[in-house]
């Protein structure tokens, strides 16, 4: 490889210097992540990363020498400068003073309780850019060799079903699209359509270079983000923290392909180490559900399943009834879910827990690996009002405890608490690993009403005998549990 490289000197080994420095950021940062104590730092690093590729990439040489052979002119000028490629330039700082404005912007506006939509379109975003890329070099000539042209359509392929499959995502999340949908035998048109896809792939790699591909090019695109739209739609309820992390996987891998194809070191390891961590991530949330992603992607839960009936009446409380119970408790395990984040309330349930610590009440956490709307929604809730990472577990850790908790306190929690999950074999959530809220001796549960959880499954938890319902909006009901407290400690 060194023969290719002479004639870039110190412009080469500029470029590789900062590339390794990016990729050791990266992988930092994302170690820095794995926890919350050190996770806003890593973000920071993995931003600088981000930041230092993207200024490194403006002085890639337009005959890239980390890919012999491979690139698209034969200058050693940087490639955005070489001949009059400063109009792209030009193109190019636009491009980045638009984004990210856009993305300070919303960063700052966008509530916690939407991030996950946000999550999902930054998602879609990057999936797309990475099929866009290997449109760009498939419409330029650019693809030279058979290796490249694989992995630029393996790279469309995947990319574009991130992309189709994240905008449903969003749209499911967002309220937009409310039900699931599914087509007449739907398992084959989602294998036929893969097959299809690979078939046209496989034509494209072989054909490339005729004029005609181009037609088969656009009908793969087309294609792909069909699949992508098709294989998500029918997803919904419970099942949707594995397709999304499923999507970030993809994205991942996408973007990895694409910088291989660009010959960008940069967007191999970040695609990489998004893909890596998406697919873990895909990993530990199917665990979480007990529902091996084939089965996800096969025989969904719809979202609209209701289960067997159940029996009994819910049996309503005050503030000052659950302020007693948990005063006088030595126990008391807080089960937060997507309707503690809706109302804000986390500030609240934290001067709750000091109240109650203040009186000898030893109290804890129960985190459900899918709680809210996006992996480690609660734990970043908590985090943020300020309770202590020691006082927050796992529900592998917690979950023996519940029978010795003389309180379980519910709040905006449902189908992590549902213990249909465990007992109806006809629920779409049973096999769910669930919270052992009705193992405590008493249960309290904080929502505003009648309504489901986001599976669509009415919640046996809320008939049984020791469960109490306290009705109301979270960050109000515990404000009134908080002014109950004052007046008997
Ligand atoms: P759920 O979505 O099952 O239930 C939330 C409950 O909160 C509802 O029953 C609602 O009842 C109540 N609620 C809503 N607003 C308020 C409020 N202002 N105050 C008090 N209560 C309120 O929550 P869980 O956290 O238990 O479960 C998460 C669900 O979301 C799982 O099914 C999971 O699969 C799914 N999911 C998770 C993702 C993830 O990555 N974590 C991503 C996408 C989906 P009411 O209307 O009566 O108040």
């Amino acid at each position: 490889m060194s023969g290719t490289l002479e004639g870039f000197g110190l412009l080469f080994w500029v470029i590789s210097f900062f590339y390794v420095a990016v990729a050791i950021l990266f992988i930092l940062g994302l170690k820095k992540m794995s926890s919350p104590v050190t996770a806003s730092g890593g973000i920071k690093w993995a931003g600088l990363g981000m930041v230092l590729a993207t200024l490194v990439t403006f002085l890639i040489p337009a005959q890239n020498p980390l890919i012999p052979g491979f690139g698209p002119f034969s200058t050693n000028t940087p490639v955005l400068f070489a001949g009059e490629k400063w109009l792209n330039l030009v193109l190019i700082i636009v491009a980045i003073a638009i984004g990210g404005g856009l993305a300070a912007y919303l960063g700052k506006v966008v509530k916690m309780t939407d991030m996950p939509q946000m999550v999902a379109v930054y998602n879609g975003m990057g999936g797309g850019a990475a099929a866009l890329i290997a449109a760009v070099e498939f419409a330029g000539g650019n693809v030279h060799s058979t290796l490249v042209a694989i992995l630029a359509v393996l790279g469309s392929l995947i990319g574009s079903v991130a992309f189709s499959g994240s905008v449903v995502a969003f749209m499911k999340l967002q309220g937009i699209m409310k039900k699931t949908f599914r087509l007449p035998a739907q398992n084959a048109w989602n294998i036929g359509l893969a097959l299809v896809a690979v078939v046209l792939a496989v034509l494209i790699v072989v054909y490339i270079g005729e004029a005609w591909v181009t037609w088969l090019l656009i009908l793969f695109f087309v294609l792909s983000l069909f699949l992508g739209v098709i294989l998500t739609s029918p997803i919904g309820g419970a099942d949707m923290p594995v397709v999304i992390s499923l999507l970030n996987a993809f994205t991942g891998l996408a973007v990895g392909f694409e910088g291989y194809v660009l010959g960008n070191p940069a967007l191999i390891i970040a695609g990489i180490v998004v893909g890596a961590s998406g697919t873990l991530l895909t990993k530990l949330m199917a665990k979480a559900m007990n529902r091996p992603i084939k089965n996800v992607i096969f025989t969904p839960i719809t979202g609209e399943a209701q289960g067997g009936e159940i029996e009994g009446s819910m049996k309503e409380i005050q503030a000052m009834d659950a302020a007693a119970a948990m005063r006088y408790a030595e126990k008391v395990i807080i089960c937060p879910g997507y309707g503690m984040a809706v109302a804000g309330a986390q500030h609240k349930v934290w001067e709750m827990t000091k109240l109650l610590e203040e009186v000898g009440v030893e109290v804890k956490f129960a985190i459900h690996p899918v709680a809210g709307r996006m992996p480690g929604h609660m734990n970043v809730l908590l985090a943020e009002a300020g309770v202590p990472y020691d006082m927050i577990f796992d529900l592998d850790e917690i979950n023996d405890e519940f029978p010795t908790a003389d309180v379980a306190l519910v709040i905006g929690a449902n189908d992590t608490v549902n213990p249909v999950a465990r007992t109806d074999k006809s629920s779409p959530i049973y096999g769910m690993p669930i919270l052992d809220a009705d193992k405590a001796q008493q249960c309290i549960v904080i929502k505003r009403g009648q309504g489901t959880g986001y599976s669509g499954v009415q919640n046996a938890l809320f008939f049984a005998d020791n469960t109490s319902m306290l009705y109301g909006s979270a960050q109000q009901v515990v404000a009134d549990v908080i002014a109950a407290l004052k007046t008997l400690v």
